[in-house]
């Protein structure tokens, strides 16, 4: 169901305060179109660290694998990423549909490396937005349709005070493939 507890702007800045923490930089300099690895710097460790840090605020399960390690585990290995390392054509197909303009420089044969530098501030807040749009109708413990949020985050059970139980990052990506396999039959 949609949530009304949580809105885009407090998302975003709960995004730019686990990034501004990660890289020690100031929130102040971090932009919704920044590119994590190209404009602020991040490395690969410094997700997981940026992830962990939104896990805790919002009580979420963040993705913990990128969508072509996704596309190769569904459709078969090779599927997304060649023997050389570059990416497919059917990957791209994917990556287009899923990202929209921020996938725009996206070319097959191009090095997979080329991909995490897609990742904007705005992609992780977006991620973050589609796993809170996933709480249920009910608490899952004590079936109670109240939910309640203190200080903005995380949202838990009026009734029994269990937190939400949503979808994971990693799911959401796993439907969505499905999803889009079944409307475009790219693979
Ligand atoms: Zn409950």
């Amino acid at each position: 169901m949609t949530q009304g507890f949580i809105d885009d702007n407090r998302v975003m800045e709960e995004v730019k305060k686990a990034i501004a923490q990660t890289l020690s930089i100031d929130t102040e300099k971090i932009r919704p179109e920044d590119s994590l690895v190209r404009d602020l710097g991040a490395e690969s460790l410094d997700f997981l660290d940026i992830n962990y840090r939104l896990e805790q605020v919002f009580g979420i399960k963040m993705a913990r694998h990128f969508i072509l390690e996704h596309m190769e585990e569904m459709f078969g290995e090779g599927s997304a990423i060649d023997d050389n390392g570059q990416l497919t054509e059917k990957a791209v197909k994917l990556m287009r549909l899923r990202l929209g303009q921020e996938s725009e420089g996206l070319q097959p044969g191009m090095d997979m490396d080329q991909v995490p530098p897609l990742i904007t501030v705005a992609t992780i807040a977006k991620g973050v937005n589609e796993i809170l749009a996933t709480l249920p109708e009910k608490c899952t413990s004590c079936g109670s349709p109240q939910w309640k949020c203190n200080d903005g985050a995380p949202i838990e059970c009026s009734a029994c005070s269990q937190g939400a139980a949503y979808s994971t990052g990693d799911d959401l990506i796993k439907e969505w493939l499905t999803s889009v396999q079944q409307e475009h039959k790219i693979f």
